[in-house]
């Protein structure tokens, strides 16, 4: 990663840590940053401060646009923007901003800490996973991402199936050669060595295969 989106995200999760890990709201108001309703999600770095939020019914979509709003006044508060930018080419580089602020609000969403918190509890397993999903109150998808990328985590990879299908996979194992919409009608014979879950408010089961 580059040098000015790696120390604007050093900045921006040590600010997260600061306050203890809040949610977007209580983020934005330690951060003294306003949120307004608006017609389109916009970020004002200021003074003052402030977001333009849409209404929107999804409410794990909502967490993650106010933190990626945050994490554009962010970047403007640590005085990197303008950095970050330069990273890519002209043409990129809003783009480029986009994917920081992305990434950014990922890991507000689902913090580290709270990935390793879980997973020194329930171990790298199906139940760590739904429960990290639980406390961050995000997508499925949005969770095995976060997971397998989190700092201390053990390479692994994290799929869901439905049917007999792989609907989702997420992969921090260099040797994994299962990708979505692979056929996968019995996981536990092709993985006997995973942790399988087939949670009763899914149709599907959730696997965690640790690469060896
Ligand atoms: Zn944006």
């Amino acid at each position: 990663m580059r040098y000015a989106t790696q120390a604007a995200l050093s900045y921006a999760t040590a600010e997260h840590a600061k306050y203890g890990y809040p949610g977007p709201e209580e983020f934005a108001a330690r951060l003294k940053v306003r949120i307004v309703p608006g017609v389109e999600n916009r970020a004002s770095h200021g003074p003052p401060s402030f977001i333009t939020q849409t209404p929107d019914t999804y409410a794990p979509r909502q967490r993650f646009t106010i933190f990626h709003e945050l994490s554009h006044i962010l970047m403007q508060r640590c005085g990197l923007e303008d950095d970050i930018a330069a990273e890519v080419d002209a043409d990129d580089a809003e783009l480029h901003l986009e994917l920081v602020a992305n990434h950014m609000a990922g890991l507000f969403l689902i913090p580290d800490p709270v990935v390793r918190h879980y997973i020194r509890v329930l171990d790298l397993t199906p139940a760590a996973v739904l429960a990290i999903q639980a406390a961050a109150r995000a997508s499925f998808a949005a969770t095995i991402r976060r997971v397998v990328s989190a700092e201390g985590v053990d390479p692994c990879t994290i799929f869901l199936t439905g049917g007999s299908y792989v609907l989702d996979l997420a992969s921090s194992d260099p040797y994994n050669r299962l990708s979505r919409y692979d056929r996968l009608p019995d996981p536990l014979a092709r993985y006997p060595e995973a942790h399988l879950l087939c949670p009763p408010s899914r149709q599907g089961t959730i696997g965690v295969v640790i690469a060896p």
